[in-house]
């Protein structure tokens, strides 16, 4: 297959050169959200997309994909029991492309699953289970902790999922108890209990949120092209200490104002009156 006469090839070497142009050097922990179609065409697809990041992380650095899928057992899209052996990513080709390669290690969370490749890839996914979907001893706040890269590839900040990590590390009071279906002995499907997972509804599921505009203000998004891609990153240490103090300021800055959303309206005062008393630590 040879790319659209129209456009110049996307390759994995053109990728490498974008992504250093952005600011991603060799050691950095990268977690990358991503739309492969947003690349344009790319000669060799999401292994070369992957592979350039790898090249340009190198050995000692390591690059993170979500691999959500929702396998919850009411009212989510896959009602199946979810295996990290086989159940496929439903964020993205570049995601369910990363976890199947053999150096990979994805973590057993049976709705909001993570993939890593490089160094301290075991290290990172190790423990993320059902019982803490964005906790501080788990991969988000390791990846923190390491000072990550957030990328953004060609998508938006609405699927900013670290903002939920803050959330869980806030303890905010409309994080939810779920029930998800994963494969028990004997491959048999079962019924499990994910504590502090993100349903309901927030604001940065929309483009131009509060948050969104908070971020800009304080200047840390990171802005380029990367193939066709529009593309931006953020440090997450950063961003953490951002938003934090904007949840001081503003406890609510996660929830929507729209008139008449049920879920944003039933947390609002709650979520007030927890930071106000409780003051709660990252
Ligand atoms: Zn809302």
């Amino acid at each position: 297959m040879s790319p659209p006469q129209d456009r110049p090839a996307v390759t994995q070497e053109t990728l490498a050169r974008d992504l250093s142009q952005l600011g991603l050097s060799p050691g950095d922990v990268v977690f990358l959200h991503s739309s492969l179609k947003s690349l344009g065409w790319v000669e060799g697809g999401p292994d070369a997309v992957i592979d350039a990041f790898l090249e340009v992380v190198g050995g000692e650095g390591l690059i993170v994909v979500p691999t959500f899928t929702w396998c919850f057992a009411h009212g989510g899209p896959a009602r199946f029991a979810f295996d990290p052996r086989e159940t496929p990513s439903r964020v993205g080709k570049i995601t369910d492309t990363l976890w199947r390669r053999p150096n990979a290690y994805r973590s057993a969370h049976p709705t909001h699953s993570i993939a890593a490749i490089g160094h301290r890839a075991q290290e990172l996914v190790a423990g993320h289970d059902k019982t803490s979907t964005f906790g501080k001893d788990g991969p988000y706040g390791r990846y923190v902790e390491w000072g990550a890269k957030i990328l953004f590839l060609g998508v938006d900040l609405c699927c900013n999922t670290a903002l939920h990590a803050i959330e869980d590390w806030l303890d905010l009071p409309y994080l939810q108890v779920e029930e998800a279906i994963v494969k028990g002995p004997g491959d048999t499907p079962q019924i499990v209990d994910v504590t502090k997972s993100p349903s309901g509804d927030r604001d940065f599921y929309r483009r131009d949120s509060k948050v969104e505009r908070l971020l800009r203000q304080a200047g840390i998004i990171r802005r380029g092209k990367v193939g066709a891609a529009d593309t931006l990153w953020m440090p997450s240490q950063e961003m953490v200490e951002v938003v934090v103090k904007g949840i001081y300021q503003e406890p609510a800055l996660l929830l929507c104002d729209r008139e008449g959303c049920e879920f944003c309206d039933r947390y609002r005062q709650p979520t007030i009156d927890h930071i106000r008393e409780s003051r709660p630590q990252v």
